[in-house]
């Protein structure tokens, strides 16, 4: 049987990250790469870990996902989340969700108990009570620092500025081949009520395929939509281009193409990683054979 060596690599968003949010960003991704590694190592499966890796970030404030979810202009909270497992390119997703307390866990259950893969609003909340996901009320969800976010952001109304919270994703290989990404975010400071970016839709937040590789995005979504990042990585990786050189290059065009900044992590199928970002900074940790990695600046 062919035995993979599992790989497991996550991000903590992009953007410009301050200063004085630096060590805590680090700390976070590196919890949760090493919550994923765990389930990776005992041969657990890539989803499992993604999963687990992405739950870790959920919870933790420093994050834009789960609690710490950053602000629509009504300062409400609505987040978007996408798993993709690279074995059968089954996936699910889920957008809007204003009390769910882990997104992540919800897709999941879209992918494997729905014969759908995109659900939102008043459907998505009943099938958070058929599987019996945990809630979260918006009090909990919203931090002073995603007030204060929104009240920066209403002074000039220009997306891209960091209040230093940012979306979360990871890709991971497991030990039999594997392949799965995850990403989860309650998306821009600012945005009208309603707007979903790039992180549920397959191909722009996230793409697995066994056959090609895994990646999760960050950024600008609208700018990543208009160029499936995602898939254009992959796309770039099946003519041959290695996974980081794939990475740039994809960031490259979406600079020059539509003028958006994002960042991106991914995997190749034999566990080869990249990760870029054309934002002042993407936090990221990665595990493979037992050696942590960590970096925040280009
Ligand atoms: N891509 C996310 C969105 O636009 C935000 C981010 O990654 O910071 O929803």
């Amino acid at each position: 049987m062919y035995m993979a060596k599992p790989v497991i690599v996550v991000h903590g968003g992009a953007w410009g990250i301050p200063d004085e949010q630096v060590d805590e960003n680090i700390k976070g991704v590196e919890k949760a790469v090493r919550e994923g590694w765990k389930i990776l190592k005992t041969g657990g499966s890539a989803l499992d870990a993604v999963v687990a890796a992405v739950n870790s970030m959920e919870d933790n404030p420093i994050f834009d996902a789960g609690i710490g979810s950053v602000l629509t202009t009504d300062g409400t909270v609505e987040m978007d989340a996408l798993i993709m497992d690279g074995n059968t390119l089954n996936a699910g997703a889920v957008a809007g969700l204003r009390d769910v307390r882990y997104p992540i866990k919800l897709a999941r259950h879209v992918m494997e108990d729905t014969p759908h893969v995109l659900m939102i609003g008043d459907g998505a909340n009943r099938l958070a009570d058929e599987f019996k996901v945990e809630r979260i009320t918006q009090d909990e969800l919203v931090t002073e620092d995603a007030r204060k976010g929104l009240k920066e952001w209403l002074k000039d109304q220009k997306f891209g500025e960091t209040f230093g919270h940012e979306t979360v994703g990871a890709v991971a290989l497991d030990a039999d081949g594997n392949i799965a990404t995850a990403t989860s975010t309650g998306g821009v400071t600012g945005k009208r009520v309603g707007r979903v970016g790039d992180v549920p839709i397959i191909g722009s937040g996230g793409y697995a395929d066994n056959r090609v590789g895994a990646v999760s995005t960050t950024g600008h979504g609208e700018s990543i939509l208009k160029v499936n990042l995602s898939k254009l990585v992959l796309n770039y990786m099946e003519t041959g281009m290695s996974v980081q050189i794939a990475t740039e290059k994809a960031l490259g065009y979406m600079a020059v193409r539509v003028n958006g900044n994002g960042g991106l992590i991914a995997i190749d199928k034999d566990g080869n990683i990249g990760h870029g970002f054309t934002t002042k900074r993407m936090v990221w940790a990665s595990i493979k054979d037992d050696d942590l990695e960590s970096g925040i600046n280009a």
